[in-house]
């Protein structure tokens, strides 16, 4: 079982209760009610359509396209399709809602309740809660620094289709918040429903956090913090957050509900506004839409559509390839790595490489080296064919796995395959028996006082020998060879 983090405070021990509302851009070549284009980066207003900039008597049209992709998420979240679901107008009046709503779902969202499994630090699992998703536009964007006096705004993003999925008040630390993120977003990519790039902001999140003594049955009262556009400023934002409130508690006040600004300079968040309610906003369902209604045969036409996700993956590579659950989470934290390791484990002379070998070459080298460099999978100098080729030289016996990693440096940096490198090189594993019992020979002579120290019961020289003989032969010896054939003339 997984303990929960623990916080202490003056007054005893504090626990952490974290949901999260993430944004999520559904990835769609046209808006959730225009035919506008939807492209990041764009010219500011060159994606706008009368229906964006809200001009009197246009008329929003559902794009079919996006319903299908927040039926698509749901069903990836083992989540509750709702066959009948409304969209409200949510009111409010700021410069880039030219509206002056935002259409959106309130008491009838497209999907209900659904859970995400998280896979943390450790190697646990835990089962967190889905309490809704719900499609919504997103606004125009309001331009604070391109002039010192004046706010420009773009309405490109107006009417951009989002998914809003909220979690239950499940997690427990920032960990756990972090492990969400990251498995939401691995599970969203290979839906190919949203693109989860938080720097370009077609992931948001809003931080919901509050805190309790250790025992209590009741949640405290919570803080929504907005603006966090990583995973990393989510964590930093609990951490903050969370002591701040219980330091405020312990000096005798009381945490009230509002929304904060995480302040990404200064390391902290601080009061927005106070936490606005819903009858604040006067829901009501929008009378330009009809309310959304599936059959059975839609909802299943998508179903059968899904591809296999990371947990069914990872299920997968631990009991068909025999991988360690730890090796089996990495590879499928994203799918075009675990495209890439089966790549690399279904070639070669007979279709089937050894799949641990694989892994760790995958994983180990190929990953670590890629990690380094901040470089992407689909950036590999390396492709899986000439990975598999490496580790087919290494399993026929052709280049031990020492000079392995010296053929996986020179493939890195020059793209070549390995057995070019080899040949080139001259690195070809001796196997010769003949040749080695002659290195082997030579060794043992000239090192008469070690040969009878051996004898003499110093066991531990006989690595030294081993050493001397594949140094000699500048690590080509076969290791193995080395090991017998020394062995049968020191022991023998
Ligand atoms: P709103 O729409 O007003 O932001 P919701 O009821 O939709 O409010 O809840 C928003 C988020 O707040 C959810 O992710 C939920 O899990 C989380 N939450 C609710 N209560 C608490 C609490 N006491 N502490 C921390 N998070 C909470
Ligand atoms: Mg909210």
């Amino acid at each position: 079982m997984t303990t929960h983090p623990v916080l202490k405070g003056d007054t005893g021990d504090w626990e952490m209760v974290i949901g999260l509302e993430v944004h999520a851009q559904v990835i769609s070549e046209a808006k959730l009610f225009s035919g506008s284009a939807t492209e990041f980066g764009s010219a500011p207003n060159s994606q706008v359509s009368l229906v964006d900039a809200a001009m009197p008597g246009m008329l929003p049209v559902i794009n079919e396209k996006c319903i299908e992709q927040a039926v698509r998420t749901g069903l990836g979240l083992k989540a509750e399709i709702n066959k009948f679901s409304v969209f409200d107008r949510k009111n409010y009046f700021y410069a880039d809602l030219p509206q002056g709503y935002q259409i959106s779902q309130y008491l009838q969202p497209i999907v209900g309740k659904g859970e995400i499994v998280l896979d943390l630090p450790d190697g646990e699992t835990r089962t967190v809660g889905i309490t809704r998703l719900h499609l919504e536009q997103d606004a125009g964007k309001s331009l604070h620094d391109q002039d010192p006096t004046r706010t420009f705004v773009d309405l490109n993003r107006s009417g951009v289709a989002l998914m809003e999925i909220v979690s239950e008040p499940d997690l427990r630390g920032p960990e756990e918040a972090a492990a969400y993120l990251r498995k939401l977003r691995a599970i969203l990519r290979y839906l190919g429903t949203c693109d989860g790039n938080m720097e370009e902001g077609s992931m948001r999140c809003d931080v919901n956090i509050s805190v309790r003594k250790v025992g209590d049955n009741e949640y405290g009262t919570r803080c929504e913090v907005k603006n966090v556009n990583s995973i990393r400023y989510v964590m930093a934002a609990i951490d903050y957050e969370a002591r701040r409130q219980i330091d405020h508690i312990e000096d005798g006040g009381t945490v009230v509900q509002e929304t904060r600004l995480w302040d990404t300079g200064r390391g902290e968040t601080r009061p927005m506004r106070d936490k606005e309610e819903a009858h604040d906003y006067r829901y009501f369902p929008d009378p330009d839409l009809l309310p959304l209604e599936f059959d059975d045969a839609f909802i299943d036409g998508i179903r059968a559509t899904l591809p296999e996700l990371p947990d069914e993956k990872k299920e997968r590579f631990v009991t068909h390839y025999g991988l360690s659950v730890y090796d089996a989470g990495v590879l499928v934290a994203e799918r075009a790595r675990a495209d890439f390791y089966e790549a690399v484990v279904s070639g070669g002379p007979n279709g089937r490489r050894d799949p641990k070998i694989c892994a760790n070459w995958v994983i180990t080298e190929l990953f670590g080296a890629l990690n380094k460099g901040g470089h992407d999978i689909d950036e590999s100098p390396i492709t899986a064919d000439q990975l598999g080729g490496l580790v087919d030289l290494i399993t026929d016996d052709t280049i031990s796995g020492r000079i392995a990693k010296d053929v996986f440096a020179e493939m890195l940096e020059t793209g070549h395959d390995a057995a070019a490198i080899v040949d080139a090189k001259g690195l070809r594993q001796v196997t010769d028996t003949g040749a080695i019992e002659g290195e082997i020979d030579t060794v043992l002579a000239a090192n008469q006082d070690k040969v009878a120290e051996y004898k003499g019961g110093k066991q531990k020289l006989f690595g030294f020998f081993v050493g001397q003989v594949m140094k000699a032969t500048q690590g080509k010896a076969n290791p193995k060879l080395v090991n017998e054939i020394l062995r049968s003339k020191l022991d023998g």
